[in-house]
């Protein structure tokens, strides 16, 4: 039994295979500029002797059909997918799930219908993961397409955390509150922290950072969401690659009244020109670590802020959970950023945080690892997320539930 994980954009499709045995990853790869002459097909899978092959295609992909289409028969082409019967389950990544969904769904007309009804909440996203579901759906009627939601996890959140202090008919009405979104990659962490911290996840007080080129911040409270960083779209909360994160409301009504700009300027500006690029003009961190060494002050400056507001999140989750049993570092950053890590936790004792700055800096270990000093009454973790895999487990226990 196998499930196939499809993260379907409006213009891309990526894709894992993994085994429901061993939960091993078979084969992944994506497919990119659909509907451009120069379209794209990576592929990676491990032959019979457990090695990793590759190829790369480089050909029209007219539409989501033709490049599913092509992802199957590379599969059966490799011996990763003998036959489509093979497949227990499709499982879609879905962003933006609205109000209603804290669980993953099978999809049938009426969840297809409450994805789209959605759109306006998420308009880069949806669309294309609905594409990528309408084709599974009619390519593969027999195998249940599941979608994920990114927002199903944080549905546990109390309306103290959720609301806007806005009038009401905005929520009522037009369902603005905040969702929250990274779900899968808080929820397949906060796993791996409760079996590092030998209890049971309902057991479990948590602060989860993903920190990629979004990142998000989540209170986890005996296993559960209560509160997490991002809102009604992924630009509130903290420090991001490109977007801002938390600002003052009002700088979008200046900018509206006096720099000309329209809602689509508006939104340029602050989800697509704003965070470490705004600040120091590069937005990998990788780069702005290297910069801020050789003394660039605007990326000193970027880091600065990334763990000022990272702080921020830590204390007021910390005072939020009362008690924190560990602190978890996921997504690119959060798994790589020595300095981030040491920066945002640096002179929290009083909060019982307290770093090693021999295990934080210790790169030969790119697995799940404890970074905390012994005097640290809070564990500090870095564990790398896997949310192709938390999406394949999920898809796989709710068709077999
Ligand atoms: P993600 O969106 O999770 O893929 O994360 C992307 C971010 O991770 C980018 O800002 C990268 O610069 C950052 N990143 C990846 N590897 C490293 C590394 N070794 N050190 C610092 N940052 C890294």
């Amino acid at each position: 039994m196998k499930v196939l994980v499809l993260n379907s954009g409006s213009s891309s499709l990526k894709y894992q295979l993994f085994d429901c045995g061993d939960w091993r990853a078979l084969a992944s790869g994506l497919i990119a500029r659909i509907g451009e002459p120069n379209g794209e097909l990576r592929q990676t899978w491990l032959n019979a002797n457990g090695a990793t092959q590759t190829r790369q295609d480089t050909l029209p992909i007219s539409s989501h059909e033709v490049g599913i289409d092509h992802i199957i028969s590379g599969l059966r082409a490799s011996g990763a997918l003998a036959d489509v019967a093979e497949l227990v389950a499709i499982g879609h990544r879905v962003v933006h799930g609205g109000p209603n969904f804290s669980q993953p769904m099978i999809v049938d007309d009426a969840v297809a219908a409450e994805i789209t009804s959605v759109i306006p909440l998420a308009p880069l996203h949806n669309p294309g993961h609905l594409a990528g579901i309408a084709v599974a759906r009619q390519l593969f009627p027999s195998v249940p397409s599941v979608a994920v939601f990114d927002t199903a996890f944080h549905q546990t959140m109390p309306p103290t955390a959720y609301r806007y202090a806005l009038p009401e008919f905005l929520y009522t009405e037009h369902r603005i509150r905040r969702y929250g979104f990274h779900g899968t990659s808080h929820h397949y962490v906060a796993k791996r922290a409760a079996i590092m911290l030998g209890k049971p996840l309902a057991q479990c007080n948590l602060i989860t950072l993903h920190l990629g080129n979004g990142a998000s911040a989540c209170a986890i409270r005996h296993g559960r969401c209560v509160d997490t960083s991002m809102g009604l779209t992924p630009l509130e909360g903290l420090v991001m690659g490109t977007r801002c994160g938390d600002i003052d409301p009002a700088v979008a009504i200046y900018a509206l009244k006096n720099l000309g700009l329209d809602a689509e300027g508006i939104d340029q500006l602050l989800n697509r020109q704003s965070g470490l690029l705004g600040i120091c003009g590069v937005n990998d961190m990788r780069e702005i670590d290297r910069l801020a060494a050789a003394g660039d002050e605007r990326a000193e400056l970027a880091l600065g802020m990334t763990a000022h507001r990272l702080k921020k999140y830590l204390g007021a989750y910390s005072a939020e959970l009362g008690t924190v049993d560990a602190i978890v570092f996921t997504g690119g950053i959060g798994e790589n950023a020595v300095g981030i890590r040491q920066r945002a936790c640096a002179d929290l004792e009083r909060l019982g945080i307290a770093i090693d700055t021999a295990l934080n800096a210790a790169r030969e270990s790119n697995g799940e690892r404890r970074i905390h000093s012994a005097t640290s009454t809070v564990q500090v973790l870095v564990i790398p997320t896997n949310e192709e895999l938390e999406i394949a487990q999920q898809a796989f226990a709710t068709v077999t539930a």
